[in-house]
């Protein structure tokens, strides 16, 4: 079980160490392996995605991720900017499905901004696709140093874009997790007003005759966006585009307290997989020991689950932070009146405590 450990820049580092930590008390022969990405890549190679890392990447069967970014990058072009060693790797590798579970822990009801009523027992599964869209499309802008057409120009665009193949096989993705769910699946588009989401809805719509267990509906983005703050838990399976699930995705991660909980999952179609904390590198904490690790240790628990073939183990990790939380360890983006604060590290070290007694 080789696993590629790409740590990257701001609170990536922090927080990959505590899953790696947590991974090691497991017991199990995983070969480990870290390597640049991002803005750290950047500064030591003048590249985002160094073909080394991408090589390791590929040839592993899964990569832990931390995240990357900082704003101090932003004046770069953008084929050099960190953010760019992800969707490389998602290109590159076919990770096409980005599963991104919103749970709200019982323990964690407080800590949200919503009534509890409204989120307690949340359970959604949002599965984004992840490599075609208009992040994917054609970019023309000032900054867009691949293409030398639009020097100084006063507009830039976007296009976006899907094939039927491709929203076939997520489709097939969001009906398959559903089965194993409560058989339910809201497809999100904008096909009021764009051409590229009429033909979503309809290719979706076709391929749910091959699903006749499970009920398909469709949302417009706008009214998803609203209903997941009014009446979230009526949301089971949610599938949509990469750039509405990018938003949804964050805006469903606030929903249970902290986008620091969330964990992510992205698969090719070999079962290969990257995984992360759906947020990002956090630039404004980072260094100051007070980040969040539990996103990227329960990103570690789907590695196991969907890439490595350890589901007792992932349950495990998953067991073991429900511990830690009822015992009332909190970092500081989740605490509460009455539980215990905690550091960063002091909460990867309460995990691994806790898989003893799970
Ligand atoms: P962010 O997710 O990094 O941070 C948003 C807010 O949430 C910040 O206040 C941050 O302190 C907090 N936060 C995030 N993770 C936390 C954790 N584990 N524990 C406690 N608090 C946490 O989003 P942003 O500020 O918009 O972006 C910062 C940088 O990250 C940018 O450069 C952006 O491009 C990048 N980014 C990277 C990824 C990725 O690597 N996949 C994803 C999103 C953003």
């Amino acid at each position: 079980m080789k696993i590629a450990v790409l740590p990257g820049d701001g609170i990536g580092p922090e927080i990959v160490a505590e899953a790696v930590k947590v991974l090691n008390a497991l017991g199990l022969n995983f070969e480990m392996e870290t390597a640049p990405v991002g803005g750290a890549a950047y500064e030591a190679s003048g590249h985002p995605l160094p073909p080394a890392t991408l090589k390791l990447a590929m040839e592993s069967d899964a990569v832990l991720f931390g995240a990357v970014g900082d704003w101090k990058y932003d004046t770069l072009d953008r084929p050099l900017r960190p953010e760019q060693a992800i969707l490389g790797l998602r290109k590159n590798m076919g990770l096409f499905a980005n599963f991104r579970p919103a749970i709200c822990y019982k323990e964690l009801v407080d800590a949200s901004s919503l009534k509890p009523e409204l989120i307690s027992g949340l359970d959604i599964l949002i599965i984004r696709e992840l490599t075609g869209d208009i992040y994917f499309g054609q970019p023309r802008g000032r900054r867009t140093a691949d293409d030398g057409h639009f020097p100084g120009s006063e507009e830039a665009f976007d296009t976006m874009r899907y094939s039927k193949p491709e929203i076939e096989r997520i489709a097939h993705v969001a009906f398959q997790a559903a089965q194993k769910r409560s058989k339910r699946v809201t497809s999100v588009d904008k096909a009021n007003v764009l051409e590229t989401f009429q033909f979503w809805k309809d290719v979706v719509s076709e391929v749910s005759a091959q699903y006749p267990d499970v009920a398909l509906d469709h949302m417009y983005v706008d009214n998803a966006a609203m209903q997941l703050v009014k009446e979230p838990k009526r949301f089971d399976v949610v599938v949509t585009g990469n750039m509405f699930g990018d938003i949804l995705s964050d805006e469903a991660s606030m929903l249970t307290g902290s986008i620091g909980m969330l964990p992510s999952a992205s698969l090719n179609s070999k079962g290969q997989g990257l995984y992360e904390p759906s947020h990002g590198s956090a630039p404004d904490i980072a260094g100051k020991g007070i980040a969040n690790p539990l996103a990227t240790i329960l990103s570690a628990a789907m590695m196991l689950r969907f890439s490595l073939n350890q589901e007792a183990a992932a349950q495990k990790i998953e067991a073991a932070v429900q511990k830690v939380l009822a015992d009332g360890l909190r970092t500081a983006d989740i605490y509460s009146v009455g539980t215990t604060k905690v550091s960063t590290r002091e909460m990867g070290d309460a995990v691994v405590a806790a898989l003893a007694a799970v």
